[in-house]
C-alpha cells in the first residue's frame, strides 16, 4: 500500500486559494466586465510567489509556494497582487497601493521574507527537491533529507499517471546569483 504524502492536504489547499481568488476577484469588482475581466492563473514560478499581469489581467501565482506555505500566507499573496490589479500599472508599491492594500486585507509590503532570514515564507530553496526524474520539474523541496527512501511508488495527487516512478530526491544547488532574501509579489 502507497501511503500518499499528505497529497490529500496539498490539493485542498490549492483548491481553497483558487475559490479565494475566484471569490476576491469578484468581491473587488475584477470579474465580470468586459473591460475588466481578470482572472486567476497557477504558475510555476519557485521564486515569485504572485504577480500581478496587467496586459493579460491575471493573477498568477506560484502553486509551489503555495504547496510550501500556509494558507493564511497564500491569501494574502492574492490580496497584494488584487491591490495592485485595482490601483493599476505605474503604482508599483507606492501609498496609493499600500492603501489598497489595507482596503482589501492585504499586509501593505512590498515583499515577502522567507523564512530562512527571519519571516514567515517558506522558500523554495531546502537543500533537498523532489523532482520528476525526466523533466527536472520541482514538486517539493525539504530542508532535510525526506525520510521517505523508496520512491520507486509514490505520485504526486492529480498528476499520477505522469509522476509515478518518476519521483526523486536530489540535493539542491541553489543559483547563488540570485538572492533568495526577497521574494518579489
Ligand atoms: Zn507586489
Amino acid at each position: 500500500m502507497v501511503e500518499n504524502i499528505k497529497m490529500n492536504d496539498i490539493a485542498n489547499k490549492l483548491n481553497l486559494i483558487q475559490q479565494f481568488a475566484i471569490e476576491q476577484l469578484k468581491h473587488w469588482g475584477l470579474t465580470g466586465d468586459y473591460s475588466n475581466d481578470w482572472c486567476f492563473v497557477w504558475d510555476k514560478s519557485v521564486r515569485r510567489y504572485g504577480q500581478c499581469r496587467y496586459n493579460k489581467q491575471e493573477i498568477g501565482v506560484s502553486k509551489h509556494l503555495v504547496k510550501l506555505n500556509s494558507i493564511e500566507e497564500s491569501k494574502d499573496v492574492v490580496l497584494h497582487e488584487i491591490a495592485h490589479a485595482l490601483t493599476g500599472r505605474g503604482h508599483g508599491h507606492n501609498a496609493y497601493w499600500k492603501r489598497m492594500c489595507i482596503k482589501v486585507g492585504a499586509r501593505p509590503e512590498r515583499c515577502y521574507k522567507p523564512e530562512s532570514k527571519g519571516g514567515n515564507v517558506k522558500t523554495v530553496q531546502g537543500k533537498y527537491n523532489v523532482i520528476n526524474k525526466d523533466t527536472g520539474e520541482v514538486y517539493y523541496s525539504y530542508h532535510r533529507r525526506p525520510k521517505r527512501t523508496d520512491w520507486s511508488q509514490a505520485w504526486i495527487q492529480g498528476r499520477k499517471r505522469e509522476t509515478q516512478g518518476k519521483l526523486q530526491v536530489v540535493a539542491n544547488t541553489p543559483n547563488k546569483s540570485e538572492s533568495p532574501y526577497r521574494l518579489q509579489v
